[in-house]
């Protein structure tokens, strides 16, 4: 064994992705180290005495006690700059790209994108600016980088880039007395500073009408989707991923299958986002730890992923991170304990699982930033129950922290309602901060619809318990009215197919059209029982242009939406008893 130099220590026992060594600085807890000979990243997570637990983010295979243990001396950071968006990385913000979705132990130690940029100054020399205030800008895509002051910086511009060329760790201006680079590196277990955070709540369009009219999320909220295999989690991500009015979305693939993550991929890159006319993927960062890669990085691409997030928040925009699936974030938490030989609580899980999810959701917010501008962080996890045990630990905590909860069921997703959100199941508290959104902003019929919505629908669900056991027909005709309109609503309006080239996508006015649709005609039939027509009657009409309206009627064809309605309406009419 060589001579232990200051900072550097030696690995005493390998456990997986647990290594213990002595020889570092009593001051490591939570510094990055590389260790051994391969410099494989790890954090430390704990200190005994002489021994520091590390939590290696590579696997450790060939990795001996005696192996030489180095201290960073900096704590686990993610490199913050224009080149992220369109990019795939790993759990710690390495890029991707090159390697595939597999990467070598220990490779890609470099997270600069290299590709230089063109920067052009905001300010001139002599100025004075603040924290978060904008330096200069960078085209990217679609979206326009802002370069900031950092948040603990401020004082008088003294030397300034010029417009033009600029690579990621070029100095962009001296602010008393800073200099200030391109790229800023950031500790990712640390929430970037703002301002204050902002009551006011505006949703989150996702184009998934079932979200959006029944449990909706507001901007810089928390949602979770749990669901048990197969129920649709990663696709309904994948959508709203696609498809939510965000200027920027962080999509974790975390723990899942890695041709998930090729699909989602090589959909982002040939769909056009519909805000911009450019590229979904240059609006996304892709941060990919499949169930292939090394189970810890698993551990810190969540905390990548909000960091990358609070970063363009922090330059005034939107963003949502998507993380499939937390259970897997939470395996690791749980593999890493056990090998510590830490006292499990419920299951198996540290007992530290329930703050670690609630800090994590605890990121997500609508803010003013340091420098002034309005962004946000919209936290969205899928969680995968074992079983669908909705009460196991991960689900039951996640329930606990999320402001809106989309619950997929497994009876909706066999009978292939897709997607299998269950309005019984699922909950969303903004509803009504939403609903005064929604009226200040030309709909103020949104949140009776809503209602009216829910309620037939539960009413329709407990009227069906009730007809299994009684036989329909001794139902009164109202009754069987609500029922059919819980048919009508499940398929014309719930019902929405993510592969379909229509319907994929549902902005605020289709979707409304399709309401007003069938609640013209669940009208229509409530008003025929009351003159006397018989339910049966009313049940064996064709139903089926309003429907079908929502896989034929063109995405932005309102008016073939009421034609729709009218043609059932005046079939329906046909019905009425003469006078
Ligand atoms: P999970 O992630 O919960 O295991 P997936 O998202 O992979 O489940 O969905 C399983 C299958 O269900 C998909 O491959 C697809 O066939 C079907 N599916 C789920 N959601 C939809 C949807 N919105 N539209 C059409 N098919 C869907
Ligand atoms: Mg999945």
């Amino acid at each position: 064994m060589g001579a232990v130099t200051p900072g550097v220590g030696r690995v005493v026992r390998v456990s997986g992705p647990l290594v213990e060594a002595t020889g570092l600085p009593a001051s490591a807890m939570a510094w990055m180290v590389e260790l051994g000979e391969r410099r494989l990243p790890g954090e430390v997570v704990a200190i005994d005495d002489d021994v520091v637990s590390v939590q290696a983010y590579d696997y450790t295979g060939g990795l001996r006690p005696g192996d030489p243990v180095t201290a960073l001396l900096h704590p686990l950071s993610a490199r913050l700059g224009p080149g992220l968006l369109g990019g795939v990385y790993d759990g710690l913000l390495r890029p991707l790209a090159s390697a595939g979705v597999w990467l070598e132990p220990g490779s890609g130690r470099d997270t600069v994108p290299t590709a230089p940029v063109t920067f052009t100054p905001s300010v001139s020399a002599g100025d004075t600016v603040g924290p978060g205030a904008v330096l200069g800008t960078v085209p990217t895509g679609s979206l326009l980088h802002r370069v900031l002051v950092p948040p603990d910086v401020s004082g008088e511009v003294t030397e300034l880039r010029p417009e033009g060329p600029c690579a990621p760790d070029d100095v962009v201006a001296s602010v008393g007395g800073v200099e200030v680079p391109m790229t800023t590196i950031w500790p990712v277990r640390r929430p970037r500073p703002y301002a204050e955070r902002l009551d006011g709540r505006e949703p989150l369009f996702t184009g998934q009408r079932v979200l959006d009219v029944l449990f909706p999320v507001a901007r810089g909220s928390t949602a979770a989707v749990p669901g048990g295999f197969g129920t649709g989690k990663t696709v309904l991500l994948q959508q709203v991923a696609k498809w939510c009015d965000a200027d920027v979305i962080v999509y974790v693939g975390c723990g899942e299958r890695g041709n998930e993550m090729a699909d989602v991929l090589q959909e982002l890159a040939s769909l056009t986002d519909p805000r911009t006319g450019g590229r979904l993927v240059d609006r996304s960062v892709v941060i990919a730890n499949t169930s292939n890669m090394p189970m810890m990085a698993r551990e810190a691409s969540v905390y990548s992923a909000v960091t990358v997030a609070e970063y363009y928040r922090d330059m005034g925009y939107d963003a949502v991170v998507i993380a499939d699936s937390t259970s897997r974030w939470a395996e690791a938490l749980r593999e890493l304990a056990s090998r510590t030989g830490a006292l499990p609580a419920e299951e198996g899980y540290p007992a530290a699982l329930s703050s670690a999810l609630a800090a994590f959701y605890e990121r997500a917010g609508r803010v003013r930033t340091v420098g002034g501008r309005v962004g946000s962080v919209t936290v969205i996890g899928a969680v995968s129950p074992a079983g669908g045990d909705m009460s196991e630990p991960v689900t039951a905590h996640t329930q606990r922290f999320v402001r809106s909860l989309w619950t997929l069921d497994r009876d909706l997703a066999y009978a292939r309602h897709y997607p299998a959100v269950s309005w019984a199941g699922s909950f969303a508290r903004d509803v009504d901060t939403l609903a005064a959104w929604h009226a200040g902003n030309g709909d103020p019929g949104w949140a009776r619809r809503r209602a009216r919505l829910a309620a037939l629908l539960a009413e329709a669900d407990r009227l069906t318990a009730l007809a299994e056991l009684l036989g329909i027909t001794a139902l009164p005709g109202h009754e069987r009215m609500v029922m059919l309109a819980g048919r009508l609503l499940r398929e014309g309006l719930l019902q929405q197919n993510a592969m379909s080239p229509v319907d994929a996508v549902s902005p605020a006015p289709r979707s409304t059209a399709l309401i007003a649709m069938l609640l013209d005609v669940v009208d229509a039939c409530l008003r025929l029982v009351e003159h006397g027509v018989p339910a049966a009657s009313v049940e064996e009409v064709d139903f089926s242009p309003v429907l079908r309206a929502r896989e034929e009627a063109g995405p932005d064809d309102i008016a073939a939406v009421e034609a729709r309605r009218d043609e059932v309406v005046a079939r329906l009419a046909r019905l009425e008893p003469s006078p």
